[in-house]
This record gives structure tokens, C-alpha cells and sequence, in this order.
């Protein structure tokens, strides 16, 4: 938590006196540490999904554009439960820019408590035997020494705990710092991302069923590309799921 600036801190801590607070909106909350005010803001992303990839898409449609046009990721499927707006846009940036660092658990655990009912993602297994590996998206170690703390990580271990699977953290490295994708077409994102990700180690890839952990889906192009990586490994299964997905 080093790299969190004091003021943060400071706000942090009074968040934590009494009378307790919801760490989203602020206002009063008898228990945890978000109200339901804005649990109930919470809005799912509910199919239909992509055959191929799981995306989002209208009703009308059976693959979304790219699978459409032969684009397919390396990954098998992708899954948020959660559309990146409203009060969980507000509570993942209070996560992720305030350093409100304890929204992590409850948020974790409602991506962990989403999961079983992600059929496609479990193909019919049950959650425990599902994945043999977990792997949260590293941040730069430039970016994760201002912050302080990676918040993938941080849902990846509330999923981990939640199913028993293993949590592999360190292993994947982002090698190059990329600037924001926001203004950028799908390819530039592609190009951008490309050669981002190094294992240390491909080994520990080599026949496993691995699934990565983001905080939001947006492009898919940071998935994609990681997904590529692993797959190339030698993994027999790439899956990626995130808390949620922007539009
Ligand atoms: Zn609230
Ligand atoms: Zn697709």
C-alpha cells in the first residue's frame, strides 16, 4: 500500500469511523460497506452473449462483429456480470482511483457468486474443478508502485476463495506501458496491446485450464492479447472474466 498518496489515506480512514459509511456514495449504512441503495444500482448484463465469445449482442445476432468476421479471440469465453455504469462504475472507481481498497471483497465475491451461474464459462462442471489456474491482469510495475495495489488482483483473490482455485500471481508481466485505448479503433487497440504481456514461465501453462481476472471488460483487446499469450503456452483452456463490462 505504499504507493497510495496520504490524502487517500486519510479519506480511507475517516470512511472507517463512525457512524460507518457506504464507501460508494457515502451515505449512511447500518452494515458492510455498501449501502443497498447501491447494491440495488448494481445492474446485470444479461444475454444474449456471443456464441463464440460470450460478448454481449442484440437479439438478432448469434455472433458479435468480430467472431462474425472470422476475429475470434484465443480465449473460449468471456463473462461479466455486470454492465459498467451507474453506481459499479462509481464503486470501481472508488476501488481503483480512491484506493477504497476494502470495496474489493464484497465486490470479488459477488463476481465469485456470478460465476456457477455462467454455463458456457463452466461447460456443465461444477465450480471447484472448473479452473486450474487463476490470473488476475498485472498492472505495470510503475503504475502498480503509484497505486499501491492491483485491483484485478485483489477480485481474483475473493474468486479464489470463493472456489478453490489456484492463484497465480507474478507469472504473467506487463512489459510495456500502453497509453489509454479510450480514443483508439478496434486494430489500434489490437496493435497497442500487442507484445504487452510476457510469462516468465510458459511451463506452468503447459495443459492447464486457465481463466483471467480483469475488473472491466472493455474492448477485449488487453484479454485478447493475454489470452494469446497463455494459449501459446500451452494452456488447453483460456477463459476471462471481469466484474464488468462497458457497453
Ligand atoms: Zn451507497
Ligand atoms: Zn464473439
Amino acid at each position: 500500500m505504499a504507493g497510495i498518496p496520504v490524502s487517500t489515506l486519510i479519506d480511507g480512514l475517516l470512511d472507517t469511523l463512525y457512524p460507518p459509511v457506504c464507501l460508494v456514495c457515502r451515505n449512511e449504512v447500518d452494515t458492510g460497506c455498501i449501502c443497498s441503495a447501491c447494491c440495488e444500482g448494481f445492474r446485470r448484463l444479461l444475454p444474449p452473449y456471443c456464441d463464440r465469445c460470450g460478448e454481449p449482442i442484440p437479439a438478432n445476432r448469434i455472433l458479435c462483429k468480430r467472431c462474425g468476421q472470422g476475429n475470434s479471440a484465443a480465449y473460449e469465453w468471456s463473462y461479466a456480470p455486470y454492465q459498467y455504469d451507474g453506481s459499479m462504475l462509481k464503486a470501481i472507481h472508488r476501488l481503483k482511483y480512491d484506493g477504497r481498497t476494502a470495496l474489493a471483497k464484497p465486490l470479488g465475491k459477488l463476481l465469485a457468486s456470478a460465476l456457477p451461474n455462467c454455463d458456457p464459462l463452466l461447460d456443465g462442471r461444477t465450480v471447484l474443478d472448473a479452473f486450474d489456474v487463476v490470473i488476475p491482469v498485472p498492472l505495470h510495475p510503475s503504475r502498480l508502485k503509484t497505486r499501491g495495489f492491483n485491483q484485478a488482483e485483489l477480485l481474483a483473490r475473493e474468486v479464489c476463495a470463493g472456489t478453490g482455485w489456484h492463484l497465480e500471481i507474478g507469472n504473467l508481466q506487463r512489459v510495456r506501458k500502453t497509453p489509454t485505448q479510450t480514443a483508439m479503433t478496434m486494430e489500434e487497440r489490437a496493435a497497442n496491446v500487442l507484445g504487452a504481456f510476457t510469462l516468465r514461465e510458459t511451463r506452468p501453462m503447459l495443459h492447464k485450464q486457465v481463466l483471467i481476472v480483469d475488473d472491466v471488460l472493455t474492448s477485449t483487446s488487453t484479454a485478447r492479447e493475454i489470452a494469446r499469450v497463455i494459449a501459446e503456452a500451452g494452456a488447453s483452456r483460456v477463459c476471462v472474466c471481469a466484474l464488468a463490462r462497458s457497453a
